[in-house]
């Protein structure tokens, strides 16, 4: 590994222990306590599909594909068919309420 290959937590995994790699490792966990503490979720939690599946009907709405949502959303097609009681990354449902602002000019 040469230097740039050090402070992530990928060569963290990988089982570097050096002092960049240990502090990208130890950021990272320091920023999922303040996430826990502060009662956000990070953004890989699974949460509840109701708010994304209401803003993918709103863009359905008006006229866009799910095709289309997918691919201004940067999603794989099959994230875009959701019922409210299936779960998504929180990651998503951001990405998805960007998608429709930049889309609709609000929501
Ligand atoms: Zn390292």
């Amino acid at each position: 590994m040469t230097d740039a290959d050090h402070g992530t937590r990928r060569t963290y995994a990988a089982g570097c222990r050096c002092t960049d790699c240990a502090a990208a490792e130890a950021g990272y966990r320091a920023t999922l306590r303040r996430l826990a503490r502060s009662g956000r979720p990070p953004l890989g939690a699974l949460v509840r599909a109701g708010d994304a599946a209401r803003i993918v009907r709103a863009l359905l709405l008006e006229r866009f594909t799910r095709r289309r949502v997918a691919d201004e959303a940067g999603l794989e097609r099959h994230t875009v068919h959701l019922t409210p009681s299936s779960r998504v990354r929180l990651s998503t449902v951001l990405r998805l309420r960007r998608t429709a602002r930049r889309l609709l000019g609000e929501l």
